[in-house]
């Protein structure tokens, strides 16, 4: 039984042309009029003032899929937290599992971006998890911990996403147990780390479908999900909203 509203959240990555969102957006919004869910998305930065204004007047939050740590300045290609704050985004995704291994992002650089969100009115939905070798040498608990540890302090007021690297995008998602667990263990460290702690939202993301919500709405210590691929469609996100709110 969850004491708030489940948090649902979308991640585009990079999809979607601007007609794409607004497309999105028409079919989407008179379907969760009633339900009156916590819908997060994030499109593009492309496409944040479009989405912005596609939701106008309903529930939905828009946020950004990353920021850069400095306010500005010549970092070419980088956004900063201010112009996403700008364009009426009221999130941000930080730390994705992609954004780490791909693009070389470090605890250093993602603790400095934390700290940029909040301080331009951004709430940080910072992503922590383990590779599948990480989980075969028994080293989740520590893993997840020194992930949360080296960058959040006791002031952090945003969002948990556990998203388990090897779960990501490949249609094999944790179990409850697995699910349970780590977040068990999150909210344990949220509780001694951070003054809020017990009010911050943890929620699961990797492969996530209309057929896998059910059960993962009913896991101990879960508080919505962060969903990639399933949300692309407005039809199948909606079913997983359903699948949270009924
Ligand atoms: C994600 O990218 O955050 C994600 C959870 O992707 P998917 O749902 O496609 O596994």
């Amino acid at each position: 039984m969850h004491l708030r509203k489940p948090i649902i959240a979308a991640n585009w990555k990079m999809h979607k042309t601007g007609g794409e969102v607004e497309e999105f957006f028409t079919t989407l919004l008179p379907q969760i009029k009633d339900l009156k869910p916590q819908v997060w998305v994030a499109p593009s930065a492309t496409a944040l003032r479009l989405a912005v204004k596609a939701v106008h007047g309903s529930y939905v939050l828009i946020g950004a899929q990353n920021i850069y740590f400095e306010e500005k300045g010549a970092f070419t290609g980088e956004i900063s937290a201010p112009q996403v704050a700008d364009c009426g985004a009221k999130f941000v995704i930080i730390g994705h599992s992609e954004r780490r291994r791909l693009f070389g992002e470090n605890n250093p650089d993602i603790k400095k971006k934390i700290n940029s969100a909040a301080s331009n009115g951004l709430i940080p939905l910072l992503c922590i998890g383990e590779t599948l070798e990480e989980r075969k040498n028994h080293q989740t608990e520590h893993v997840l911990k020194n992930q949360l540890v080296s960058v959040l302090d006791e002031h952090f007021e945003g969002v948990i996403a556990y998203e388990p690297v090897w779960a990501i995008g490949t249609g094999q998602s944790a179990t409850s147990a697995m699910i349970e667990e780590a977040h068990g263990v999150c909210k344990e460290i949220l509780k001694k780390l951070c003054r809020k702690g017990d009010q911050i939202p943890v929620l699961y993301g990797g492969s996530v479908t209309p057929e896998t919500t059910h059960a993962l709405s009913r896991t101990k210590y879960v508080d919505g999900a962060l969903v990639g691929g399933a949300s692309l469609e407005a039809k199948s996100f909606l079913s997983i909203i359903r699948g949270f709110t009924s």
